[in-house]
């Protein structure tokens, strides 16, 4: 029926209402509908309210174990792909230009994402191929300026891959099942085992009789 959904949505928007007072839900209770939980306020910032594990903010760098095993390899992906272009990267490099390497992999020597212009879409956390960038739960972050304020580099967006566990578990597991998996195929194929020696006549008895006799003639 054509408007159905509207009207199921603001069915659930006067539930929500009714829900509020406690009159309104003893009516609920006696129409035998579910009560909701009610329109609410909470006294922030005394009270904080508690996101649910699917709420993002801003993204920020995952390290593994220290600060300095970042698993950005400044690729530039991400940069290539947000929306608004609010991502800068510069891979670190030496005089010669040669990229420099810390734990094997190439690095930022710069990050920035302009918090002033991200929107949050999530996009760079999907086009990494390296699980480098998730998105933030954190969103305390008001100023009262707008420029290099929001400016967030490096140092600001790290984080650990234990606090994203923390803030996120069940994403965290499937991006350590990702990993895992992307580790074991990269592991070098293990070495065949040592075939044994052929045995000798000797070994065998000889003609003697421990060889297979040949087949009976018809
Ligand atoms: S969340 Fe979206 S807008 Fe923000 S940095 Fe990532 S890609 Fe860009
Ligand atoms: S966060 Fe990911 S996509 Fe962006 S530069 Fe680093 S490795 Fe590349």
């Amino acid at each position: 029926m054509i408007g159905w959904g509207v009207l199921k949505g603001m069915g659930v928007t006067l539930r929500q209402f009714v829900g509020t007072y406690p009159a309104g839900r003893r009516l609920l209770k006696a129409l035998r509908l579910p009560e909701g939980d009610g329109i609410f306020t909470i006294s922030y910032p005394e009270t904080k309210q508690q996101h649910a594990e699917r709420f993002r903010y801003f993204p920020f760098l995952v390290y593994d174990a220290t600060p300095d095993n970042l698993r950005c390899v400044a690729c530039k992906i991400c940069e290539q792909e947000c929306p608004p272009q609010c991502i800068y990267i510069t891979m670190a490099k030496d005089e010669q230009n040669r990229p420099l390497k810390t734990n094997g992999r190439t690095f930022p020597a710069q990050f920035d994402i302009d918090v002033a212009i991200c929107m949050s879409c999530r996009i760079c956390v999907d086009v990494c191929p390296f699980e480098a960038i998730e998105m933030d739960n954190r969103h305390e972050i008001s100023t009262h300026g707008r420029g290099p304020e929001l400016m967030f580099d490096k140092s600001a967006l790290l984080r650990s891959a234990d606090y994203f566990q923390q803030i996120k578990p069940t994403e965290a597991a499937t991006v350590n099942a990702r990993l895992a998996a992307k580790a074991a195929k990269a592991q070098p194929p293990k070495p065949a085992a040592p075939t044994p020696p052929a045995a000798s006549a000797s070994d065998t008895g000889g003609a003697s009789g421990t060889t297979t006799p040949p087949p009976p003639h018809a």
